[in-house]
């Protein structure tokens, strides 16, 4: 099993930040430049879900994943994805 790198729990996601230049960016920062994934192995505690995206898998249909941040990586998309109701 996977351990998320932050509490150390089971971890059963991988971060999706866009990573550019070894730096976790905004995704706004990545549009249109080489970018890698974060890739942290992160609890559903730890992480956040910002959203979901299509994904077609071929002959399978298609669907949506969902689109979750580690800690790190929600740090630097700035405040947008900060909790609400306060
Ligand atoms: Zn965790
Ligand atoms: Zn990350």
């Amino acid at each position: 099993m996977n351990h998320c790198e932050f509490c150390g729990k089971e971890s059963t996601l991988l971060c999706d930040g866009p990573v550019v230049d070894g730096e976790r960016v905004s995704m706004e920062a990545a549009v249109g430049k080489t970018k890698g994934t974060c890739n942290a192995h992160v609890c559903r505690k730890c992480a956040k879900k910002i959203g979901d995206m299509h994904v077609n898998r071929g002959g399978k249909g298609s669907g949506f994943t969902s689109i979750d941040l580690c800690p790190q990586c929600l740090k630097a998309q700035g405040d947008r994805y900060a909790s609400t109701g306060h």
